[in-house]
């Protein structure tokens, strides 16, 4: 009997060095072989007669070697096995090259199928060459015996040095055979009424469908599994915060209007509404947890500095976290410019600063001891910093203690990782803080509702009026000297650039490695170190250039954007370590290099940190390699009205593997096939009811602890942001 957790080397033929192998493949335990699913399936389901063979079909036939020998091609150095296979219908001949080990297995006489390719042999007839191949002992023959390899629809799986699908069907197979009975995490009575098959015969069905239609119904199912899962994470969430309390505040429309009146513009519509939502969940003694979504420069920070004011109008603090030390800045620098009589103390409380602002330009740096302290006593309200606010444990002296925490504010980031909240409970035991995160990664709506299901949305969906329109170009290769020049012209009127590449320096391959198109794509793929040196030396040499990137220590990086800032650098080469939020009005132009390589909302992102000043500005795409869909995809940005639609366009081009910049899978969580079903809207709206109907009845899961556990376990290891 094979139990899901067992070591893989309990199976017949793993030995610690093929697991080593399997380890490549994330596959560690027997749970993870069996839920390596194939990605297609190879039709040899039906075995054909030798002499109803066709060139160019696949098939599978049934025979028995009358001849096997091993030539040597002298030419190409190879081993040549040659073998003849006999039905009572004809023979044909079927080769392998390399492979003398068959020698030993295939054996005249032998009784086997063969599946693959039928091909025309150099000297006429017909061939197989490489085909799959599976011995058929005689006994068994006659009693039906079950194929793994051929005469069936045959799963292919993903792959890596040395361990074919082939390996993989001979591991789980037999596995799957001797499998104990698991017990499902879907209810009995959801897998009842969507007619899903249980788990062990989804398993069954999905590695060794009898037809397609079996396969497709097993992946759904899992598909669903995963949903349901996800949604089941999501839904306790909400649970467990509606169960915390938090701060009430009902604040006066005479408050909200006081403050607005202190700032030069009016907030646009959407901002308005954000505001509101958010006021609204003030008025509720349990934990808001709110995303504000919405472009880069469409006026989140203000919305946000907004509610943090009102909570110290109410003698209450707020912690305000940005991911970057410069953003950090930035955020106290725009409370410091449109609140200048706040004398309640905002603090800006960085690895490599500390000061306060009390208010009509009075400012002072502190040694962060002393601003522990103030904090502590709640003679600060508002505490600026990176995410090392809270997330850093630092030594006991320098633990920052908030007297009061009302609010917390994360900028760029979709959510609050469930252990950074279980540390501010730390903080602050009682109550427990209202949360609000901000992102300009736009997400589409059917992947947001399973991914980010236990946040509420507020969604600023427009620029403040006036804003110029950021004209785009995707440059083929043979005007980047135009583009240059247009740079260096707009650079003499004293504009800005920013130049951003997929890469701080060059790939290196392995010596010897054959290529294949992927490592042709990434040395071609353009990096800062060459892009800065070409730029500065031949391009620009009369020009100031200067890189950032993220293997600079986060002081050189904010001396670097601090010289952009101040103007003492025309052209930025950098990573996309300017993807977040960095404000600086006179750059006017964006130059994207192998544009091809990042996602489109992320091209968007980098867009957006133009056009923020009053002069038009810019945004050039760059790209050598102008397939159909790379052209596809850059023409969108194009015509895109906002960041959401860009997203739908993004995710409907490279699929959800790819989404989110390709990266950020790992970090969701979220299993690929989850992802892909995540599109479905009918699905996801089946696996969110499934699950609300089960909290429904058992809101601790109580009565089902093999979820429960599951639950536990993934909200301490993901941190989903
Ligand atoms: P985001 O964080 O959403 O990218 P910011 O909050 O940094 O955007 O806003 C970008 C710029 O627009 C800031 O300089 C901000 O002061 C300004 N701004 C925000 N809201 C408005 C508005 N309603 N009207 C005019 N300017 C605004
Ligand atoms: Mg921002």
């Amino acid at each position: 009997m094979i139990k899901l957790f067992s070591s893989l080397t309990e199976l017949k033929g793993v030995g610690p060095e093929f697991a080593e192998r399997l380890k490549k493949l994330e596959i560690e335990t027997i749970r993870d072989l069996l839920w390596h699913f194939p990605f297609r399936y190879d039709d040899f389901s039906k075995i054909s007669k030798i002499a109803d063979l066709k060139i160019n079909t696949i098939a599978t036939i049934s025979g028995v070697i009358s001849d096997i020998k091993v030539r040597r091609s002298w030419k190409r150095k190879m081993f040549i096995i040659e073998a003849l296979i006999n039905d009572d219908s004809g023979s044909i001949k079927a080769i392998w090259f390399n492979q003398r080990f068959l020698l030993a297995i295939l054996k005249k006489g032998c009784m086997l199928n063969l599946a693959g390719k039928v091909a025309e042999a150099p000297k006429g007839g017909l061939i197989f060459s490489h085909p799959s191949y599976e011995i058929i002992s005689a006994v068994f023959r006659k009693e039906n015996q079950e194929t793994k390899h051929t005469g069936r629809l045959v799963p292919i799986y993903p792959e890596t040095k040395k361990v074919t699908s082939k390996a993989l069907r001979f591991l789980i197979k037999p596995a799957l055979d001797n499998l104990e009975k698991l017990i499902d995490s879907i209810p009995l009575s959801v897998l009842k009424k969507y007619k899903f098959p249980e788990i062990n015969k989804a398993l069954k069905n999905i590695h060794f469908p009898k037809n397609l239609e079996e396969a497709l119904i097993a992946k759904k199912r899992f598909a669903f599994e995963d949903l349901f899962f996800l949604q089941l994470v999501n839904l306790h969430q909400r649970l467990e915060l509606s169960r915390e309390k938090a701060y009430k505040f009902d604040i006066s429309d005479k408050c909200v209007e006081d403050l607005l009146n202190k700032i030069p513009f009016e907030l646009t519509a959407s901002q308005k509404k954000s505001l509101w939502e958010i006021l609204k969940d003030f008025k509720n003694p349990r934990p808001m947890n709110r995303l504000l979504q919405g472009d880069v420069g469409s006026g989140k920070t203000i919305v946000a500095a907004l509610a943090a004011l009102l909570i110290a109008k109410k003698n209450k603090q707020s912690a305000f976290m940005a991911p970057t030390e410069v953003l950090a800045n930035q955020h106290y620098q725009t409370f410091k410019k449109f609140f200048k009589d706040f004398t309640e103390g905002i603090a800006l409380l960085t690895s490599s600063e500390s000061k306060i602002f009390y208010g009509d330009g009075l400012e002072t740096e502190i040694k962060k001891t002393e601003l522990f302290k103030k904090i502590s006593r709640n003679d600060i309200k508002i505490i600026i910093g990176t995410h090392a606010l809270i997330s850093v444990r630092q030594s006991k002296s320098q633990n920052i203690v908030f007297n009061d925490l009302a609010l917390v504010i994360v900028d760029e980031q979709h959510r609050f990782g469930v252990r950074q909240r279980a540390k501010l409970k730390d903080y602050s035991p009682n109550y427990l803080p209202h949360f609000l995160s901000m992102s300009a990664t736009p997400i589409p709506r059917t992947l947001s509702l399973t991914l980010f299901g236990d946040l509420d949305f507020s969604i600023i969906n427009e620029l403040p009026v006036g804003r110029k329109g950021i004209i785009t170009k995707v440059v083929a290769p043979e005007n980047r000297d135009k583009a240059y020049a247009f740079i260096r012209g707009q650079v003499k009127k004293g504009r800005q650039v920013f130049v951003v590449c997929p890469r701080i320096e060059k790939e290196e391959l392995e010596e010897g490695k054959i290529l294949t198109q992927r490592d042709v794509l990434k040395l071609e793929t353009k990096n800062v170190k060459e892009e800065y040196e070409k730029l500065s030396k031949k391009v620009f040499p009369d020009l100031r250039v200067d890189m950032l990137h993220g293997k600079l220590k986060t002081k050189e990086k904010s001396e670097v954007m601090e010289k952009f800032k101040k103007r003492e650098i025309d052209i930025l080469v950098s990573t996309s370590v300017i993807e977040v939020g960095v404000d600086i009005p006179n750059a006017t132009i964006m130059m994207i290099e192998s544009a091809e390589m990042f996602g489109l909302a992320q091209l968007y992102q980098f867009r957006g940190r133009v056009g923020r000043g009053e002069h038009q500005s810019f945004c050039f795409l760059f790209t050598d390699f102008f397939s159909k869909t790379v052209y596809q995809r850059l023409q969108a940005i194009l015509k895109a009205k906002n960041g959401f639609e860009l997203a739908e366009k993004d995710l409907a081009i490279r699929g959800p593997g790819e989404f989110l910049g390709g990266q950020k899978i790992a970090q969701t969580g979220m299993p690929d096939l989850a992802m892909k079903a995540a599109q479905n809207p009918e699905l996801v709206k089946i696996s969110r009811k499934a699950a609300e109907d089960l909290l429904e009845k058992d809101p601790d899961l109580e009565n089902h602890l093999q979820l429960k556990k599951r639950l536990g376990f993934f909200e301490r290891k993901t941190h989903l942001e």
